[in-house]
């Protein structure tokens, strides 16, 4: 019997090397993880879990919560995270779409999660960010040595929810063998090896902490200081200690608000990575100034893992996502026509390769739809690849502001309200407008002190931006919204500012 994920992260493992740290707390190592992960496994086993049954998992970070997903593998059900802000109502809509078997929360939450879980036939169990709870009680009983179900690579490894940034969260299908692939390829080409120590310190519910981070350190035989959360103070206490830093775009915005972080702190880090959601070109050449160090982006999503990667030898480009990973498929397509387009030109980026997901759970017309007839995966994202082959990100093609019949990418309006003196960023969205259909509306966080008021940024801009891509309106916020991944919230501002011109 063989399980195709499972096989690969068990003979990367090195027994008695440290592949998790808890600072200031335990040490597990490879061997540890496998027997927890084997026990949990019986446990989940003997709760009457099969093969592709869901385990939806809503609870703190721990140790014991990425060794779960672990024994989910091993067991052969389906790993289903879910982060860990939702509300109970929007727990109920995630257990009665996934209809999961098993629910793991914490103990505090059990009883209420009961009330919804049961009518939908799902037996709860907790696990508290202490690592106690119910499921290790039931565990602590079984024997270590579970024999791994058998999971072909076309087998469901986890459904993981899009983040939600653009509407309500979809469930994408991803199987063992778009996890391994995507896995492998990355690993390789950001050559992490075992002697690596990565900060961990991005939720494990997305993408980018569950599979990115933790499936290459663990098929590098590697480890990690697992953080439960993103703090720049404990991040830079550990950094002499690490090698490698994977984070969204937040996170290298708030190291550089520390005057600890200096190219002494980072002597002995290797590589650190940007993702999610851009890096501004600003935060790119402020941290390698400061640190010595390119932060390399790479881009990818839910449905796809990971997509591109700026290069780990060559040059890696500030602005753009780099080259496409090997095996993966990138073009750029005409939306309207769907030709594909020469280097250059802007359109719908689509993706073909092995790390594409297997469809959107209980969604066949939705992913039908999101296929093309030649089996690339439509994107979503606006992009072009330029001549020497990097990718550029443009926006997602529903925050394209369509204005009086022209196309305006917020994203160029974006970089030329940032460059002005005073700004800290911007987000640039399109409105109800009676006459152009939508106005182009950008929403400015000033740096402290800094004294701009809407008439100097609309001046600065005539000079700067074609007539029609010049926004209308100049709203001044605090701060813009963001979901947990620090993604900004281009709906929530849509539907902030929906009357602005009506
Ligand atoms: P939803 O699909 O529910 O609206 P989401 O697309 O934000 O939410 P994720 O799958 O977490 O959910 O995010 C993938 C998206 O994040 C990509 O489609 C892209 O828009 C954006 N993204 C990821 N990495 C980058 C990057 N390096 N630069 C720009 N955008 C990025
Ligand atoms: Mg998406």
């Amino acid at each position: 019997m063989s399980n195709h994920l499972f096989d690969a992260i068990r003979a990367a493992a090195s027994g008695d090397a440290p592949f998790i740290r808890i600072n200031g707390g335990r040490t597990w190592t490879y061997d540890d993880a496998l027997d927890l992960s084997g026990r949990i496994a019986s446990a989940i086993d003997a709760l009457g879990i099969r093969p592709g049954d869901r385990v939806a998992v809503q609870v703190e970070k721990s140790a014991e919560a990425l060794i779960l997903y672990l024994a989910c593998l091993r067991s052969g059900a389906v790993y289903l995270p879910l982060n860990t802000a939702y509300t109970l109502a929007e727990l109920d809509y995630f257990i009665g779409d996934a209809e999961p078997r098993l629910v793991i929360v914490s103990p505090a939450a059990r009883e209420s999660v009961r009330t919804i879980a049961g009518p939908h036939g799902a037996i709860v169990e907790t696990l508290d960010a202490d690592g106690t709870g119910s499921l290790l009680d039931l565990a602590r009983d079984e024997p270590g040595d579970f024999v791994d179900a058998s999971c072909s690579a076309d087998d469901l490894a986890a459904i993981l929810y899009t983040s939600g940034t653009t509407g309500r969260s979809k469930g994408a299908m991803l199987t063992h063998g778009n996890l391994l692939s995507n896995a492998t390829t990355l690993r390789d080409y950001w050559h992490v090896t075992a002697a690596d120590r990565l900060i961990h310190a991005l939720p494990l519910f997305h993408t980018h902490g569950l599979f990115v981070a933790t499936n290459v350190t663990l098929l590098a035989g590697a480890s990690m200081f697992l953080l439960p959360k993103f703090d720049p103070d404990e991040i830079l206490s550990l950094i002499p200690e690490a090698t490698l830093l994977m984070g969204v775009p937040t996170f290298y915005v708030r190291l550089l608000q520390s005057p600890r972080l200096d190219r002494q702190a980072v002597a002995n880090m290797r590589l650190f990575i940007s993702g999610s959601a851009p890096l501004l070109a600003e935060t790119h050449a402020e941290f390698r100034k400061r640190t010595g160090h390119a932060i390399l982006e790479r881009y990818g999503m839910t449905e796809t893992n990971m997509n591109t990667s700026n290069p780990y030898d060559g040059e890696r480009i500030a602005g753009t996502v780099g080259f496409p990973l090997p095996g993966v498929t990138v073009r750029v397509t005409d939306p309207a026509t769907g030709a594909a387009l020469p280097p250059e030109e802007t359109g719908m980026i689509e993706i073909k390769g092995p790390n594409v997901f297997k469809g959107y759970w209980r969604m066949p017309e939705k992913t039908a739809a999101e296929f093309t007839s030649d089996g690339f995966f439509i994107s979503g994202d606006l992009g072009k690849i330029d001549r020497d082959g990097y990718v550029h990100i443009v926006g997602r093609g529903k925050d394209l502001v369509i204005s009086g019949g022209y196309n305006i990418y917020p994203k160029e309006v974006e970089g030329e309200i940032d460059q002005l003196e005073g700004v800290a960023e911007s987000a640039v969205i399109g409105v109800p407008h009676p006459d152009f259909g939508e106005g182009v509306t950008a929403i400015v966080v000033c740096k402290p002190d800094a004294a701009l008021d809407e008439s100097a940024i609309l001046g600065a801009l005539r000079e700067r931006l074609a007539r029609y891509k010049q926004p209308k309106r100049i709203i001044f916020a605090e701060d813009l919204p963001r979901n947990t991944m620090g993604k900004v919230q281009k709906n929530v501002l849509r539907q902030q500012y929906a009357d602005l011109y009506i």
